[in-house]
């Protein structure tokens, strides 16, 4: 029987307010432990929880971003569960009526594209960290307790890894663009949980799903993914049945492993937050969330295919990212051939972004500078091979390209009568070739050519010298 496989992805953002969600501790990166704390924060008794208008913001500009349903009055929950991390017993978080219900994720995997439909989003408080020693003791750290999250919960759309890795990696594209999170999976910032189940292909029931946690990277997503559903398939395969549980991602053996069973899942017991009310969102905030929803990457992408011709393919490289696409949009500003300006980020810009593992708002190379390249090329100063070599140079030495081809003598030579200068002794030296040339046999032009651009270090204008080198070869007697 052939099985497919069935993925929901429950994604937690944590949210780049300066403040936490429930009391005024910092979320910045502390070196410390439990500096960024409050007693509201380390769950005190008799301490209230005041919400950060912002979180909201946050969440509505996202809800807008997806064309959610925004709920105007939504609830916090508490979730109950003991852990060391958790010092009040409990988390707030939002369950039965979530601040944004539905909306979509596009996305585009071999030419074909699909919504991949939400569930909802809530806003919730992030727990602390537990830091355990060598020795076997544990410490808490509580920097982190209360940094707001948003999770996002999808519905069970998607059916392969790749599918799933390109709507987190469009999640994550949009919530920079938002500027609501910082999209790091390595430092925790952007965290995924998979739920994948699999069934016999064209069976309508959903199968019995497992849980994996434990995965910071969308390569480890990938691969447990994989493992997951080609394990279930197998128990399948031999009659065997899932069982629903927690896996977690073991990366040192490639595997996932079962933490907790059905029969052990928590029950949080969740109720109403006593302690806040209703969560209404005004007019006003709604207003203000909107304002701060950008033109967002897909829009972006269609307008650059429209407004500039650019294939689909360069659109979708360049919006990547909003600095990115904003670096490019400056560049075309002041040099206006857009795929002349998209080849050259693609192909030589974001190669050296690569290498020398920068980001592209502290990229030494400004698009002023790019720009001035490109319109030398234009404008014949200097050929687009050598223009490859100035562009190193304008990355490792921070100078302007027209200071670096005077100073290294790179301008194109053009002018005729130089260029005669050089041809001249040229088919002086090559009396032979010169002969069988002018006896029919054309292809010797190249050597011709080559020979130039050897004697002038690659700065010959090139088709300078294919005319020039036709006329003379013509006038040659043999
Ligand atoms: P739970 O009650 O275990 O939290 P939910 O129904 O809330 O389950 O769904 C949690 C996530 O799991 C959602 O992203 C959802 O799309 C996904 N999901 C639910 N059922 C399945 C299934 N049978 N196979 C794969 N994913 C599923
Ligand atoms: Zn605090
Ligand atoms: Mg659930």
């Amino acid at each position: 029987m052939e099985y497919e496989a069935v993925i929901g992805l429950e994604v937690h953002a944590q949210l780049k307010t300066q403040t936490k969600t429930f009391c005024g501790c910092a979320t910045t990166f502390a070196r410390e432990p439990n500096i960024n704390v409050c007693p509201v924060c380390i769950g005190m008794p008799g301490v209230l929880p005041v919400l950060n208008r912002n979180v909201v913001v946050y969440a509505c500009m996202l809800a807008m971003a997806v064309r959610g349903e925004i709920s105007r009055r939504s609830v916090f929950a508490r979730k109950n569960y003991f852990y060391p991390d958790l010092p009040k017993g409990y988390q707030i978080s939002q369950y039965e009526l979530p601040v944004n219900r539905g909306g979509m994720i596009h996305i585009q995997l071999d030419g074909a594209d699909r919504d991949i439909r939400l569930n909802r989003i809530h806003i919730e408080e992030d727990a602390g960290k537990l830091m355990h020693n060598q020795d076997g003791t544990s410490y808490v750290d509580f920097n982190r307790s209360g940094i707001p999250l948003l999770e996002i919960v999808s519905e069970p759309d998607l059916s392969t890894p790749d599918e799933a890795i390109a709507y987190l990696k469009k999640l994550r594209t949009i919530l920079l663009y938002l500027g609501v999170c910082d999209g790091n999976m390595e430092e925790g910032s952007l965290r995924c949980d998979a739920n994948v189940s699999v069934r016999p292909r064209g069976e309508a029931r959903l199968g019995v799903k497992t849980e994996l946690k434990n995965m910071n990277s969308f390569r480890f997503i990938h691969k447990a993914l994989d493992y997951e559903i080609q394990r279930q398939t197998e128990v399948l395969g031999r009659g065997g049945t899932i069982s629903q549980e927690t896996r977690l991602w073991d990366e040192s053996s490639g595997t996932t492993r079962s933490m907790r069973s059905k029969e052990e899942a928590h029950d949080y017991r969740y109720f109403p937050e006593p302690d806040l009310l209703t969560l209404e969102v005004s007019d006003d905030l709604l207003e203000e969330a909107r304002r701060g929803v950008p033109e967002l990457p897909d829009a972006k992408a269609g307008r650059f295919t429209a407004e500039y011709g650019l294939p689909a393919y360069d659109a979708e490289v360049l919006t990547a990212s909003r600095d990115l696409a904003g670096y490019f949009e400056t560049v075309v500003g002041s040099f206006d051939r857009p795929k002349a300006v998209s080849n050259w980020i693609m192909s030589e810009m974001l190669r050296f972004i690569k290498d020398i593992d920068t980001e592209v708002k502290d990229f030494r190379v400004t698009p002023d500078r790019t720009a001035k390249l490109l319109g030398l090329i234009d404008d014949g100063t200097i050929s687009g091979k050598i223009a490859k070599g100035v562009y190193e140079q304008m990355v490792s030495t921070g100078k302007e390209p027209d200071a670096l081809i005077k100073e290294l003598g790179l301008e194109q030579i053009s002018s005729e009568s130089s260029l005669r200068e050089v041809i001249a002794p040229i088919l002086e030296q090559n009396r032979k070739e010169v002969g069988q040339y002018k006896a029919g046999k054309e292809k010797l032009f190249g050597f011709f050519v080559g020979q130039v651009m050897k004697a002038t270090a690659g700065k010959a204008n090139p088709s300078v010298v294919n005319d020039l080198l036709k006329k003379m070869l013509r006038e040659e007697k043999t």
